[in-house]
């Protein structure tokens, strides 16, 4: 087993009950992650309902827009109250095209420390929601890839956004492009990497169908060749997810060659050295 030096180390995704489709209030987030000895964390909640396509406006899938300003304050009364954890204020942002500058209005209101990017649906389909999972069956897997990794490179290149979250999230229940797309895969990285955006090393993958972390090894390769910073991520829906499988996601980092991760504070990107797991 791997002893993790949570200490040094960052969990930048997590969402809590104001979601819909997590459970917990916020502070036993913050007790989970002092439990753990964790460093540092950062809320990342999705942007309110109202954000998303017109018929996915679902309470299972973010808060109400009135809800923003308490989870903001909540956020903020939470670091005043436990000064020990480095408490990061931060959402996790569907990229919807065309909406960019009604985005930046929005997200012009707060001070946040970072913004997670995301791209979970593909015009209005919610391609990693078990409940649309039917779709797959009439569409050409490899052009879902296609049009997602397009989708995440449009986004990136917003500049409204400091961390692409997931990045390979069409694989989630299993669903493999029948051809290389290592071509398109090192396109959407030159973009990344152009845009001056980070990804994450999600954990949240290893307990979903595919059973594997965010992203893949040859994909995380290509964002370092390419400079691309990584930082580290459980995407916890429940307080004992926080700093899940760190080992796993600090070795996967290791072997992509990063020997640094990215932190950020008031949208400031920091270099860290990554600490490595030592064996027990
Ligand atoms: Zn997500
Ligand atoms: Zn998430």
């Amino acid at each position: 087993m791997a002893a993790v030096d949570y200490a040094r180390l960052v969990d930048y995704h997590m969402h809590h009950e104001r979601c819909g489709h997590a459970v917990a209030p916020m502070e036993a987030y913050v007790r989970a992650a002092l439990r753990i000895g964790l460093g540092e964390m950062g809320f990342s909640d999705h942007l309110f309902q109202y954000w998303l396509p017109p018929d996915q406006r679902d309470p299972e899938l973010g808060m109400r827009e009135e809800e923003l300003d308490a989870y903001v304050a909540e956020a903020r009364a939470l670091q005043r109250q436990y000064p020990q954890l480095r408490l990061r204020l931060a959402l996790e942002v569907d990229y919807i095209p065309g909406r960019e500058a009604e985005l930046a209005r929005i997200l012009a209101r707060y001070p946040w420390d970072y913004l997670l990017g995301s791209v979970h649906f593909l015009g209005n389909w919610g391609f990693d929601d078990a409940r649309y999972l039917a779709e797959y069956a009439r569409r050409d897997i490899n052009a879902i890839y296609e049009e997602y990794y397009d989708l995440v490179g449009r986004a990136a290149e917003t500049g409204l956004f400091d961390v692409m979250a997931h990045l390979d999230l069409p694989k989630k229940f299993g669903h493999r492009p029948t051809r290389d797309l290592s071509g398109i895969q090192r396109a959407v990285v030159r973009r990344l990497a152009r845009a001056g955006v980070a990804v994450e090393v999600n954990t949240a993958g290893l307990r979903k169908p595919v059973g594997e972390l965010y992203p893949a090894l040859d994909l995380l390769t290509l964002c370092r060749e390419a400079g691309v910073p990584a930082t580290l991520s459980s995407d916890a829906h429940r307080p004992e997810e926080v700093g899940a499988d760190f080992d796993r996601a600090l070795e996967h980092l290791a072997r992509a060659g990063y020997r640094e991760y990215a932190a950020f504070t008031q949208r400031r990107l920091e270099r860290r050295p990554l600490p490595l797991p030592t064996t027990m």
